[in-house]
């Protein structure tokens, strides 16, 4: 197969490599400004190449825009600086059934294509000694979906964190999420959207992972 017929199916198919997002080694050895400089000066060259105007005062500010947005709020997340501290609490009430953290929003960005994702996610765990503090878990979740994702990464990446903070493997983590890559190009299917669903220990067991189903299914996308 040639090669960018094989960029074009790898990104069809939305194959995700690895649980870690890939990252140079040297990814934050420049500072938010210089990044920032140097991505509008790129997102410039493409917007010219592109034929734009940019004289025009409607779009001479955009490349710095991009940028802005690309570093501080899109893609924050790639940033390990900015993954939320995750402070837990001894599990003083003895609460030992499920916890269901849900509707969470995701505001992600296929990197495939850097079209939006946007959805929603639901957490859920078991406790055993530890619990989270509830805003810390749609923290996680935010922190994850800010980087150019595939879905069922972000699934995972948000799991195992979860399931080392919390010490136990009784976590599940779902996502549904509108894909503007599969809505706005290629296939071009408006109304079709995809769930990913991740988890370990208790929700192993149907019917432990049917009880959590059955509560996030009273949330429309
Ligand atoms: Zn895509």
């Amino acid at each position: 197969m040639k090669r960018k017929d094989a960029i074009i199916l790898t990104g069809d198919h939305h194959l995700s490599t690895s649980i870690r997002t890939p990252l140079r080694a040297d990814a934050f050895d420049k500072t938010d400004a210089e990044k920032i400089e140097n991505i509008q000066h790129h997102f410039k060259m493409i917007m010219e190449e592109l034929g734009l105007d940019l004289t025009d005062d409607s779009l001479s500010g955009t490349p710095y825009r991009v940028a802005k947005m690309y570093v501080h709020e899109l893609f924050y997340g790639l940033n390990p600086a900015h993954k939320p501290k995750l402070s837990t609490f001894e599990n003083k009430y003895s609460y030992k059934k499920m916890l269901v953290e849900q509707h969470i929003t995701i505001d992600s960005a296929c990197e495939h294509h850097f079209l939006p994702i946007v959805g929603y996610a639901h957490v859920g765990y078991i406790p055993k000694d530890k619990v989270v503090g509830l805003s810390k878990i749609n923290r996680l979740v935010d922190y994850y979906a800010r980087r150019p994702q595939v879905q069922e990464r972000l699934v995972l990446q948000v799991l195992n964190d979860l399931q080392e903070v919390l010490d136990t493997k009784d976590v599940i983590v779902s996502v549904t999420a509108k894909h503007l890559c599969v809505s706005s190009r290629g296939i071009k299917d408006q109304s079709s959207y995809t769930t990913t669903l991740e988890y370990g220990g208790a929700f192993s067991d149907p019917n432990t992972r049917q009880e959590f189903l059955n509560i996030v299914s009273q949330t429309a996308l």
